[in-house]
């Protein structure tokens, strides 16, 4: 039985950026980690694809959870830029079999896309081929483009100018960079995402940055399994951590839990299009 005093004062709640794939990345149980993300108040979610076979499970699992305001955003990170031969090659582009599930109801973004300089799992021309067709492609299909960026954002600014990636819209995820970056992405019409990072007590650098930014730009996510906030740090991380996000997200900003919560929610309802809970909105585009 559901406890009505906590249903209400339980605020509602966006993961921005998270990859629960059935039976993938330690989700043996998908179906429980909805449950106790529904159970803390998270009411939409964003499965990130990273490859062309976790973006078709990304687009399943939304499918088979959709009403938990479970979607879906399909691409692949740059760690796999080479996996993909034709987004590597300038011109080719994205593959039909990637480019196909775009028309799912479920989809409501592009990506994981960008540049990662830390890891440097691809070669990096692949990566900003990959970056390039990824930007083409949201611009074609009007669906947001979700950033990944590591120790890579000087390049990212560059191939954004190049690219024209003002012409279509999305969200820095993860964000990591400096204020100027920061400047440039909010000047492109983008959003900025922060993670479990925003909760780590060495980062008080990104806390001030966060707290400066303006509020209809902000999200937030868990990136689960990774990046898991204080005190689930190097555990693996799931939705339901997100409200611990927030709680640290709201100190910051000096508001209220709920009034955080509303923000976030109404912009992520405006970049992913997917219905403002805070709204009454139905899980639906
Ligand atoms: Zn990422
Ligand atoms: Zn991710």
């Amino acid at each position: 039985m559901e406890n009505n005093d906590r249903k209400m004062t339980c605020p509602i709640l966006a993961d921005t950026h998270c990859h629960v794939i059935e039976g993938r990345d330690g989700y043996a149980d998908a179906e429980a980690v909805f449950a106790r993300a529904a159970a803390a108040g998270v009411a939409r979610m964003l499965l990130a694809g990273s490859t062309i076979p976790t973006s078709v499970m990304a687009v399943a699992t939304a499918g088979k959870y959709s009403s938990l305001g479970v979607f879906a955003a399909v691409g692949v990170h740059p760690h796999d830029a080479s996996s993909i031969p034709s987004c590597s090659v300038e011109g080719k582009g994205i593959p039909p079999e990637l480019a196909e599930l775009a028309s799912s109801p479920r989809v409501v973004a592009v990506g994981e896309t960008g540049l990662d300089y830390h890891y440097d799992h691809s070669p990096r021309e692949q990566q900003k081929e990959a970056f390039r067709a990824h930007i083409r492609w949201s611009i074609e299909s009007g669906l947001p483009l979700v950033v990944h960026g590591r120790e890579s954002y000087g390049d990212i600014i560059s191939i954004f100018r190049e690219e024209g990636a003002s012409a279509t819209t999305g969200v820095i995820h993860c964000f990591s960079g400096t204020e100027e970056d920061a400047a440039f992405f909010l000047e492109a019409g983008y959003c900025l995402s922060f993670a479990g990072p925003l909760t780590f007590a060495r980062n008080e650098g990104l806390r001030d940055l966060f707290r400066t930014l303006p509020a209809d730009r902000i999200l937030l996510e868990t990136d689960s399994p990774w990046l898991a906030p204080v005190p689930y740090r190097g555990k693996t991380n799931e939705p339901a951590f997100v409200k611990l996000v927030y709680e640290t997200a709201a100190e910051v900003r000096g508001v209220s839990l709920e009034e955080l919560a509303r923000t976030v929610s109404a912009n992520a309802a405006r970049l992913f299009r997917w219905g403002d809970p805070c709204a009454g909105g139905e899980a639906g585009r």
